[in-house]
């Protein structure tokens, strides 16, 4: 006779088994995780490979030289707007003591020699100006042909560190691919074997009491083999892949089902004829057998005995029963 757990007690086994998987698909996780922290290949280690270093010298040379010459632009720019200001100053100087001399000659009036020594000295200060203005703007002028040579330098360079990259970058991504087959290979050939063992004791415990433990054991690696999986294969295959095991795993299932229905267990068949004795029926084809019969009694449907003299007290006995009702042989 088949133990009974109370139903509080098969509460208490689901949610530990519950509690068990979470952990378990937890752990597992963690150490899937571990070995995705595999050090991917480092680009710049490909570049240093492809690269000529003198020529990434005169990037950064030319580089500075284009910032320094731009630099150099905009301060002649600020020193001319300083002159410029200084020109307006020096013009509207100029102007007054021009008008101031009108005024006087129109009054008949001498113009002072201290007046006459202003404009001298606002004049002197323009020319000044407006030299060194002339001066900056050459400057500013050779500063962009230097400017321009530069970049022209800069852009030359730039197109050979283009054409040396490209097979460093051809050579970075395909390391980068086998790394991640090298991660994804690591992490099957963990999570697999983890899975199979899994399974093996499942399959194993049918009547162990432990099944609920095994169970827990292989949803969890079932779980994280699934994610390894989808992390791996591109979406297209892994479609393919998850209906491949659906199908597995729902023949596997039919097959056991039709199996168990062609050859029932012996706890399922006991189950069965017990009942259809019960609802006065032959337990094979469900035909109704009266309650007046004989000793011996055959059912007229198909054939089956269900009834028979007991082997120790001789009384009628059901005959697909194990125990005489009333003495209680078995059969
Ligand atoms: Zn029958
Ligand atoms: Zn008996």
């Amino acid at each position: 006779m088949a133990h009974v757990v109370p139903a509080g007690l098969k509460w208490i086994i689901r949610s530990l088994s519950v509690s068990l998987f979470v952990l378990l698909a937890w752990l597992l996780q963690f150490a899937l995780g571990d070995i995705g922290d595999l050090r991917p290949p480092a680009r710049s280690v490909f570049l240093e490979r492809h690269l000529d270093p003198e020529l990434l010298q005169r990037e950064r040379d030319l580089q500075d030289e284009l910032r320094d010459s731009q630099g150099e632009v905009t301060r002649q720019e600020e020193v001319q707007d300083t002159l410029r200001s200084s020109m307006d100053v020096a013009r509207e100087t100029m102007q007054e003591m021009t008008d101031l001399h009108r005024l006087s000659i129109e009054q008949g009036i001498a113009p002072s020699a201290e007046r006459e020594s202003a404009l001298a000295e606002a004049q002197a200060r323009f020319i000044a100006a407006q030299g060194a203005f002339e001066k900056a703007n050459a400057r500013i002028g050779d500063l962009n042909a230097e400017a321009y040579r530069v970049s022209g330098d800069l852009e030359d360079a730039r197109e050979l560190i283009g054409e040396q990259r490209t097979p460093a970058d051809d050579a970075y991504s395909q390391a980068l691919d086998e790394h991640r087959l090298a991660v994804a290979a690591w992490k099957l050939g963990f999570i697999v074997p983890i899975f199979a063992l899994a399974s093996w004791l499942f399959t194993r415990s049918r009547d162990s009491r432990h099944r609920p433990i095994f169970l827990a054991f292989m949803l969890a690696s079932f779980l994280n083999l699934g994610l390894v999986m989808h992390d791996t294969f591109p979406e297209e295959y892994f479609k393919y892949i998850a209906i491949c095991a659906g199908i597995i795993a729902v023949l596997a299932f039919l097959a056991r089902v039709l199996g168990s229905a062609a050859q029932p267990q012996p706890a399922l068949l006991l189950k069965r004829r017990r009942e259809s004795y019960f609802k006065s029926q032959c337990p094979e084809c469900a035909y109704p057998f009266p309650s007046e019969r004989g000793d011996t009694f055959f059912c007229p449907a198909c054939g089956s005995g269900l009834f028979e003299s007991c082997g120790s007290c001789s009384a009628s006995r059901h005959r697909l029963l194990p125990h005489c009702q009333t003495c209680g042989a078995a059969g």
